[in-house]
């Protein structure tokens, strides 16, 4: 039989934490900025939290540039507004570590939801190396999900590495693209096909989307995970966004969000950056003399892995 985990002591939380789990909008700032900028607050808060998550459904937004996202995802939270549902975002820009973060959630897009109290609007900045943005990422929407919102909207600005690393850590992956993309289709950039729960051809109204939803529906079938929903949205008309929240919603209920599971997806995240980090900071004469024993029959290549391997385990 297992032992029963050791009790922590606990003595009552600040007022303010007490109302952070009410879900008061003073409280949730002052939350979001202590772990945002790890200050002395910051411990108490995941204290504080710790055994109220795993409520909120977290849905990821991603795609190239000018797809369309920041509308989509305005549109998209009107419907759940709408539904009487409460949402929380976090708008992460991993390119512009000085002034693209602050900016960000700040878009004119969001503004129509500025006088709303059920929609909380946070962006975040890159600080320092990737790792860093999703843990950080992953403790606001942690935040969140204690605070009592119902669903939280992760929203990247790209299709790269890092964006990809960030939109692993929602339940619900929708990933975005523009109709006219032809043979280069954003969607398979940086493995983002492979993380995809939903694909979304927005801009509908304009012309080529349903070829570009044909084209995107091959590519999903041949996934190996299998084929995902291809929809199309225009967010600017307000078309097909109920369909887009039925199906995150249907997926969300499926997936159960777990708060585990989150926590093992940033631990993904985190030792995937370490390790990348650490490759990528073996010298280049030792990667060749490393590839130069491969070539040369000196040695095999699982062997020459599990030599590089267990050299990083070490750092
Ligand atoms: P993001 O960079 O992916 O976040 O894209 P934005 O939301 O900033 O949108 C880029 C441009 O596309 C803006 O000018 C939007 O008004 C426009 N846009 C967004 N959604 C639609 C749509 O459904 N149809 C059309 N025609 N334009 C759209």
């Amino acid at each position: 039989m297992q032992k029963a985990p050791p009790r922590t002591v606990q003595t009552d939380p600040p007022e303010w934490l007490s109302a952070l789990l009410g879900g008061d909008r003073a409280a949730l700032a002052r939350a979001i900025t202590a772990v945002e900028n790890d200050t002395a607050e910051a411990r108490a808060v995941l204290q504080a939290i710790r055994d109220k998550l795993g409520r909120a459904v977290v849905v990821g937004f991603t795609g190239a540039p000018g797809a369309g996202k920041s509308t989509l995802v305005s549109a998209y939270v009107r419907a759940l507004r709408e539904r009487g549902q409460t949402v929380g975002v976090v708008a992460v820009d991993p390119s512009s570590p000085l002034t693209g973060g602050a900016i960000l959630g700040d878009r004119i897009r969001m503004t129509q939801h500025a006088g709303d109290p059920g929609v909380f609007i946070r962006s975040l900045a890159s600080r320092g190396h990737l790792g860093g943005l999703s843990r950080t990422a992953t403790r606001v929407i942690d935040v969140f999900d204690a605070a009592g919102r119902d669903v939280i909207v992760v929203e990247t600005v790209g299709t790269g590495q890092s964006e990809v690393e960030v939109a692993e850590i929602a339940d619900v992956r929708v990933v975005v693209n523009a109709p006219g993309l032809g043979d280069d289709i954003q969607a398979i950039k940086a493995g983002i096909l492979e993380i995809a729960d939903i694909l979304v051809v927005n801009k509908s109204d304009l012309p080529f989307a349903e070829r570009s939803a044909r084209q995107l529906a091959a590519m999903s079938a041949q996934r190996a995970q299998g084929p995902v929903p291809v929809l199309q949205t225009s967010a600017t008309r307000n078309e097909g966004i109920a369909e887009l929240a039925d199906a995150i919603a249907a997926i969300g209920r499926r997936k159960r969000p777990d708060p585990r599971a989150r926590q093992r997806r940033l631990l993904h995240a985190l030792a995937l950056d370490r390790l990348r980090r650490a490759l990528e900071s073996l010298p280049d004469v030792e990667a060749d003399a490393l590839a130069e024993q491969v070539l040369s029959g000196q040695a095999d290549i699982e062997t020459v892995l599990h030599d590089i391997t267990s050299r990083l385990r070490k750092t």
